[in-house]
């Protein structure tokens, strides 16, 4: 397979990443994952808006202008001969001998590579049981950094209780999933906490609220409660991987079940909807 480095697409045998790159020391850098369906990148230009406002956020300047990311985008999607799956983007600060002080003007360096991977249809008709933990991450979760220690470690938390994703929340105020947003439905409501430096605010997150809208599904963004979870009627995760998925069970730091979820089942029904017409379009 050929990965991208900077402005090449190359065998993947052939990349190598310097020993000083500061993604390496200091995980310092920042990446994005765009979904493909049928050869096509879906959301593209919010995904490549967040790249460059993390990129912006962190004092890093993306070397390429979005018309040269989105033509390495094709390229590298072309030469893999992708048609459903993801690619994966990262950009670093680049190569400097360790030290925390960064200096400016250091040339950034650019990767990516494309995976095959199909919507988890299994998970999005069973739903998933997720592991709620305590949020220990730092208070900038707005970007879209490649340094995810708390993501991964609740991650495997909730691997090793049995749950397909984890739950995390600040004290009482759940956050988010650990790649994914997560949302509640009280009344008929969906409730989601919202854009600020607590969360990512997820591509399908905001596309996800856009179809509610069209459905006439009432929305508040605002933070909510473990209590209020466990009193909703339905839960549901988004990410660009799983679309939507709802959820069956939250175990871990609290308890609660979830039963038929009919509207997470109607805004997944219009999801894939949308995305068949993309997939044909
Ligand atoms: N929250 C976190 C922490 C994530 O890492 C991700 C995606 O990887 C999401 C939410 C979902 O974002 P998106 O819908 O843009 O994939």
């Amino acid at each position: 397979s050929y990965v991208m480095y900077n402005e090449s697409i190359i065998p993947k045998e052939e990349a190598a990443i310097s020993f000083e790159d500061r993604g390496y020391y200091f995980g310092d850098g920042i990446y994005e994952v765009i979904r493909v369906y049928n050869g096509k990148l879906f959301l593209q230009e919010g995904h490549l808006e967040r790249f460059q406002a993390s990129a912006s956020k962190l004092d890093l300047v993306v070397p390429y202008s979005p018309d040269t990311m989105k033509s390495l985008l094709r390229r590298l999607i072309d030469k893999n001969g992708l048609t459903t799956g993801y690619i994966y983007f990262q950009l670093t600060r680049g190569i400097q001998a360790r030290d925390h002080l960064y200096e400016r003007g250091t040339a950034p360096v650019l990767t990516g590579f494309t995976k095959t991977a199909g919507v988890p249809f299994a998970k999005q008709t069973d739903g998933i049981d997720v592991y709620a933990t305590e949020d220990i991450r730092w208070l900038r979760c707005d970007i879209k950094t490649i340094n995810l220690l708390g993501n991964v470690l609740a991650k495997r938390a909730a691997e090793d209780h049995h749950c397909a994703e984890a739950l995390q929340h600040r004290g009482d105020v759940i956050t988010e999933g650990s790649s994914t947003n997560a949302f509640i439905v009280k009344d008929e409501t969906i409730i989601t906490h919202p854009q600020s430096n607590y969360i990512l605010e997820g591509i399908t997150k905001r596309y996800v609220l856009q179809l509610a809208k069209q459905l006439n599904i009432p929305v508040e963004q605002r933070p909510f409660t473990i209590g209020e979870a466990k009193e909703a009627d339905e839960m549901f995760m988004t990410s660009t991987s799983v679309e939507i998925v709802p959820v069956r069970s939250i175990q871990g730091s609290f308890e609660a079940g979830y039963g038929h979820s009919p509207v997470t089942r109607e805004l997944l029904g219009e999801f894939r909807r949308e995305v068949e017409l993309f997939e044909a379009g």
